[in-house]
Parts: structure tokens; C-alpha cells; sequence
């Protein structure tokens, strides 16, 4: 079956936030692609238009490290999003327990991921939904950034109960006490999730709601003073935590090297204003020391 006179579709991959995912043959390129139906339900028109000006902006958005949005249309009243065609994910990597991950292995991850959001935010452009299922690994290796900028165009994906729940792990505490104003350090800290996800091999701050989330992050690294946050209190859904203090670091990550936790505390500040920046992280020391990131075609992947 022919989807807008360009695609032969193939089988579904899977149903995610905004509709289904399925897999297609681009008879322009020969190339496989995964393609997204976006349901356009109750605004339709409205935002057919103003999503279409902004997926434009991001068709515009290509690095090694970002999933080529390589074209979107509307089609029978769904709007269809064509990227390019991946492997498997992060998560599935995480989740294998036959994989060994060295600590090689877990560094190239972690650059791929920083270029990619690096590239992106130098562009002023945030995903706000980083979780291991959205970064993508190609055939060849390298690891990709999906689902960039969907996040502000379609709404945040809340809306769907059994979505959220992964997607509370990964938030960063400003978005837990309701800030409007958040920015790129929200990313970063989902980064940062993703990372001390990667060393530990299971979800790091599993919180079952967005006050045990806060409650988790707090046992993890001490309940922020406002000395270290001062816009802290004034956040809309602020309230008075228990004072706990930090254990140490080094005790949550036993296997991490020192330059490791380094890096991953300065992801994991708590004022979004001073957490460092995916260029900043990229230039931290943890990058040029050994051992050096492996290869992506290198990597070990499911089978
Ligand atoms: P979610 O919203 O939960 O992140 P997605 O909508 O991104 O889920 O994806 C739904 C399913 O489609 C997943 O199983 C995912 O692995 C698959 N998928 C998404 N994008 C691609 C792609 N570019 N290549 C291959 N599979 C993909």
C-alpha cells in the first residue's frame, strides 16, 4: 500500500506517544524509513498549520547524532512524520543482559548523546523528553536523537498516563516544581539520568509520582539548599521538603572512575542556571582521558 504515492508500507513498528510508528519502503531513495502518523484529533486544522511551519524548522535540524527528518505531509487527516530507519535503542541496549557495557563503550554513548543535544540547543531548539527509548542506535553504531522538538509542538506527552510514567524518571526538579520558564538544562538532566542509567543498568530515580520523584532525587543528592538553588522557592508548585543529606556519590556509582562522577554530578546540579551545558560537558576532562570512547561501529548491540 502506497502512503502519499512515495511510500510502500511495510509492517508496524510500534505504538508511541502520538500515534503509531511504521516501517516503509522511500521508492524515491530505495531506503527504509520509519514512519510516524500523528493524530491530529481535536485541533486538526489549527495545528496542521503552525506544526507544519515549525516541522519545517526542524527538517532543517541534521547532525550524525539527530534522526534525519527526511519528510512530513498530511495524509488523510493524519499528519505523517518520515525518519530515517533505525536498528534498536538505548533502552534495549540497557535491558540486555548478555551486553557488556565497558566503560569505553558507556563514554561513546554518552558523547553521541551530548553532540546531539550540543548541536540542537546551539540551535535554540530542546527535546524535553530524553529517555533512553528516544536515542536510537543505526546499524552502524552511532546513536541518534529522536523525537527533537516534538515535544513543544504537539504538547508534552503527559497526556497519555502510561507515557508519563517513564518520562517522570528522566525530569529534571525544576519541571517537578512547575517552572514555565524551563530551558536546555532540562535536557541535561535527563542526560545525566540517562548516564547514571547506563553505569547502573536499571533506572536510576524510579519515583512513582512527582512528589516521590522529587523525594528520590533529594535522598540521592540531598535536599537542595537555597544557597545552592535561589530561585528555587519561588517556583510555582514549591513546597518545604524534609532537610536529608547527600550520601556520597561514589557510593551510589561503586564502578564509576573519578572523572565519571565528575561529570555526572555536574549534570545532576540542581540550579538550572549553573548545570553545565552539553558543549561544557563535552570539553570536560572525563572525555580526553582513557580510556577513549569506542568506535561506534565497535559498540556491542542486541542481536
Ligand atoms: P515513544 O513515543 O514511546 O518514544 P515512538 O513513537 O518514538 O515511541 O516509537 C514507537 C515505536 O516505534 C518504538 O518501538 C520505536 O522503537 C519505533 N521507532 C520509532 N522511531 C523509529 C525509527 N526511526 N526507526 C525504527 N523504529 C522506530
Amino acid at each position: 500500500k502506497r502512503v502519499a504515492d512515495r511510500y510502500l508500507k511495510r509492517e508496524v513498528l510500534g505504538e508511541g506517544t502520538y500515534g503509531v510508528v511504521f516501517k516503509a519502503i522511500d521508492t524515491k531513495t530505495g531506503n527504509i524509513v520509519a514512519i510516524k502518523k500523528i493524530r491530529l484529533g481535536k485541533y486538526k486544522e489549527g495545528v496542521n498549520v503552525t506544526a507544519l511551519r515549525e516541522i519545517k524548522l526542524l527538517k532543517e535540524l541534521r547532525d550524525p547524532n539527530i534522526i534525519e527528518l527526511i519528510d512530513a505531509f498530511p495524509y488523510k487527516g493524519n499528519l505523517h512524520l518520515v525518519f530515517e530507519f533505525m536498528e534498536t535503542d538505548l533502552e534495549a541496549v540497557i535491558r540486555d543482559r548478555n551486553i557488556v557495557l565497558s566503560p569505553a563503550d558507556t563514554k561513546s554513548y554518552i558523547q553521541m548523546m551530548l553532540k546531539g543535544l550540543a548541536f540542537c540547543h546551539k540551535k535554540w531548539v530542546l527535546h524535553r523528553d530524553m529517555k533512553p527509548n528516544n536515542l536510537l542506535i543505526g546499524a552502524d553504531g552511532q546513536l541518534k536523537l529522536a523525537d527533537f522538538g516534538l515535544a513543544r509542538i504537539f504538547g508534552s506527552p503527559e497526556r497519555n498516563f502510561t507515557h508519563q510514567v517513564f518520562a517522570r524518571w528522566y525530569r529534571a526538579p525544576e519541571l517537578l516544581f512547575g517552572t514555565k520558564q524551563y530551558g536546555s538544562a532540562v535536557d541535561i538532566w535527563a542526560a545525566g539520568c540517562i548516564y547514571a542509567e547506563l553505569l547502573l543498568r536499571r533506572p536510576f530515580l524510579q519515583g512513582s509520582s512527582d512528589i516521590d520523584q522529587l523525594g528520590k532525587i533529594f535522598a540521592a543528592f540531598g535536599t537542595p539548599k537555597s544557597s545552592q538553588w535561589p530561585d528555587m522557592v519561588y517556583l510555582p508548585d514549591y513546597v518545604e521538603y524534609q532537610f536529608v543529606s547527600a550520601p556520597p556519590l561514589r557510593s551510589l556509582f561503586p564502578m564509576a572512575s573519578d572523572d565519571a562522577l565528575d561529570l555526572l554530578s555536574k549534570m545532576f546540579t540542581y540550579d538550572p542556571k549553573a548545570r553545565i551545558t552539553a558543549q561544557q560537558a563535552l570539553e570536560h576532562r572525563y572525555f580526553s582521558s582513557v580510556p577513549a570512547p569506542t568506535k561506534p561501529s565497535q559498540l556491542p548491540r542486541p542481536p
